[in-house]
C-alpha cells in the first residue's frame, strides 16, 4: 500500500478525493470536524440540495459510485420561470431529455459518500477531528480548539478540502506561504422549505426561480416531494435582509415579491428566523500547494458563487483531473504543480461565469432580447452541434470542454448572436438560422470543439 496521505475535510470533495486516492492503492487517512453523519440527524438550513450535471457525474464516475448515488437524483429539465404576474414559462436547460441537471440532497449525498469511502480498503475516517492549523516548520496539522493544540499529525502530505472557510487555507496564509483574496457579494442567503403538500402544482422536474431583478427566489425538488427554497438578496440598502427584522416585515416582503409561492412557505417566518443567513464569495488563492507537502483542492482552493449550480460539480472534476494525474506523477511536488496548472484557468472561468449567471437568473431572464438570442442559440446548436454549444450547456453538459474553453466560446457566440441580431431585427431564429452567411460566420470563427481542443493541447 501507498502512502499515507492526509486529508482535511470529509466533505463532498474529501470523502470522493478519498475513495479516489485508496483506488489508486494510497492508506488515507482523513479528518472531519463534524460527527460522523451515518450517526447524527440531517443539519438543517444549509443549501439542503444541489444542482449535479455532467462534470460532478463523471467525478463520481471515476470514483466507482456513480451507480449508488443515481436513486438519489431527481432530474431538472429546464428553469421553470415565474413572472410577477403569476406567467409560468419553462425555459429548458438543453436539447432534450438526455441534457438535464440532477437536483440532490446535499445530506444524502454526504453519507453516500461516506458510507462508500467507510467499505473502501485503505480508508480510514476520523470524525470530531477540528483542524486548526499547519505547522510547516514542523512537518505537522493541528487538531483542537482556537485556544488548544490537543493533538499534532505529520504533514505527510495533506489535501486540504475543509471546504470555503479552510482553515488549512488561512493557516497557510497566515504563515505567508500563500496569498488570498475573498470577494464577498453584497448579496446573502437564506433557506426556506415547501413541503409535500403545499408543493402541489409546482412542476416536479424544472428548477423554479421567481426572478426580481435585484433579488430572486429559487426551488429546488427533494425526493419526498417537497421543494427546497432559497432567497437570495442584498444584505443591505433596500429591499435587503437588513429590513426584514420582524415577522410583518417578512411576511409583507414574500407577499409583495413573490405572491404566488408565499402560500407554499408554510414554515415562512419560523423558518426565515430560524435558519442561518448564509455568505457567498469568491475565493482566489496563489499558489494551492506548499512544497509537496500541502494541497488545497475543492471550495478550499476555489470557491465560487452559487448561481450556475457549478461549485461541487467543479470540486468533483478536481478530483477526477487529481487522478489522472496520480497516473503520471510519483513526486507530490510534481503532482500538485501540475494540478493547479492544469485546474487554475479552467477554476477561473467558472468563477467569472458563476457570477454572471447570477444576473442572468435574477434579471435578463425576464428580457425578450435574452430569449430571442436564446432561441437563436439553440437553433444554431441543432445546425451545427459540432461548433455552436450554448454556454450554459458547454458548462452544465460537456465535461469534455474545459470551463476557459467554454467561457472563450461563448464570447464568441455572444458576438456572433449580437451580430445576428442587428442583421435580422426581429426574425424568426428558424428562418436566419437558414441563411448561409450565418453558416460562413460560424465556420470561420468556431472551430469544431474536439479539433479547437486538439490545437490547444
Ligand atoms: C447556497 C449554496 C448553493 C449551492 N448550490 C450548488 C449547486 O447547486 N451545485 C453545485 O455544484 N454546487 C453548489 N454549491 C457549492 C457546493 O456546496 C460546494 O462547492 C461544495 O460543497 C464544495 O465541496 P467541498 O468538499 O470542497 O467543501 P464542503 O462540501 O464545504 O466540505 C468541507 C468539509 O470540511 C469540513 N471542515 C471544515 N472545516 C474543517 C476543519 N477546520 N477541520 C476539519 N474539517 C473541517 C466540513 O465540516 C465539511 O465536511 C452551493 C453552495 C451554496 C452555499
Amino acid at each position: 500500500m501507498r502512502g499515507p496521505i492526509n486529508i482535511v475535510g470529509a466533505g463532498l470533495a474529501g470523502t470522493l478525493l478519498a475513495i479516489v486516492l485508496a483506488r489508486r492503492g494510497f492508506r488515507v487517512e482523513v479528518f472531519e470536524r463534524r460527527a460522523d453523519p451515518r450517526l447524527r440527524a440531517a443539519e438543517r438550513g444549509r443549501s439542503i440540495n444541489l444542482a449535479l450535471a455532467a462534470r460532478g457525474l463523471r467525478g463520481l464516475e471515476v470514483a466507482g459510485v456513480a451507480a449508488r448515488v443515481a436513486p438519489l437524483l431527481i432530474p431538472m429539465r429546464g428553469r421553470l420561470v415565474h413572472e410577477h404576474g403569476g406567467a409560468e414559462r419553462l425555459l429548458p436547460y438543453g436539447q432534450d431529455d438526455t441534457e438535464v441537471i440532477h437536483s440532490v440532497s446535499r445530506e444524502a449525498l454526504g453519507r453516500t459518500l461516506i458510507e462508500a469511502a467507510a467499505e473502501q480498503r485503505g480508508i480510514a475516517l476520523h470524525f470530531g477531528q477540528n483542524c486548526v492549523g499547519v505547522d510547516l516548520a514542523r512537518d505537522a496539522l493541528l487538531f483542537g480548539t482556537a485556544d488548544k493544540v490537543q493533538r499534532r499529525v505529520p504533514l505527510v502530505p495533506t489535501i486540504a478540502t475543509d471546504g470555503a472557510g479552510s482553515a488549512v487555507r488561512v493557516a497557510l496564509a497566515a504563515a505567508g506561504a500563500i496569498t488570498v483574496r475573498e470577494d464577498m457579494l453584497a448579496h446573502d442567503y437564506r433557506e426556506l422549505t415547501i413541503p409535500p403538500q403545499q408543493a402541489v402544482g409546482l412542476h416536479p422536474n424544472a428548477l423554479h426561480i421567481w426572478p426580481r431583478g435585484g433579488h430572486m427566489l429559487i426551488a429546488l425538488p427533494n425526493t419526498d416531494g417537497s421543494f427546497t427554497a432559497t432567497l437570495f438578496l442584498a444584505r443591505e440598502g433596500s429591499p435587503s435582509f437588513a429590513e426584514l427584522t420582524d415577522d410583518a416585515a417578512i411576511r409583507r416582503f414574500f407577499a409583495r415579491e413573490f405572491p404566488d409561492a408565499v402560500s407554499r412557505l408554510a414554515q415562512l417566518v419560523e423558518e426565515f428566523t430560524a435558519n442561518p443567513q448564509g455568505r457567498l464569495g469568491t475565493v482566489y488563492c496563489e499558489p494551492w500547494h506548499v512544497a509537496g507537502k500541502v494541497l488545497l483542492l475543492g471550495d478550499a482552493a476555489h470557491a465560487i458563487v452559487p448561481f450556475h449550480g457549478q461549485g461541487m460539480n467543479c470540486a468533483f472534476e478536481d478530483v477526477a483531473v487529481l487522478d489522472t494525474l496520480l497516473g503520471e506523477h510519483d513526486d507530490f511536488g510534481a503532482l500538485f504543480s501540475a494540478f493547479m496548472r492544469a485546474r487554475r484557468p479552467d477554476t477561473d472561468a467558472i468563477a467569472r461565469m458563476a457570477l454572471e449567471n447570477y444576473l442572468e437568473m435574477r434579471d435578463t431572464v425576464l428580457d425578450p432580447a435574452f430569449l430571442r438570442r436564446k432561441a437563436l442559440g439553440a437553433q444554431l446548436e441543432r445546425r451545427y452541434p459540432d461548433r455552436f454549444i450554448p454556454r450554459y450547456s458547454m458548462v452544465m453538459f460537456h465535461p469534455e470542454i474545459g470551463y476557459a474553453e467554454a467561457l472563450h466560446r461563448g464570447a464568441v457566440q455572444d458576438a456572433l448572436l449580437a451580430q445576428f441580431d442587428t442583421a435580422y431585427p426581429g426574425a424568426d431564429p428558424e428562418e436566419i438560422a437558414d441563411l448561409s452567411a450565418i453558416r460562413e460566420l460560424v465556420e470561420a470563427r468556431l472551430a469544431p470543439v474536439n479539433r479547437a481542443r486538439a490545437a490547444r493541447a
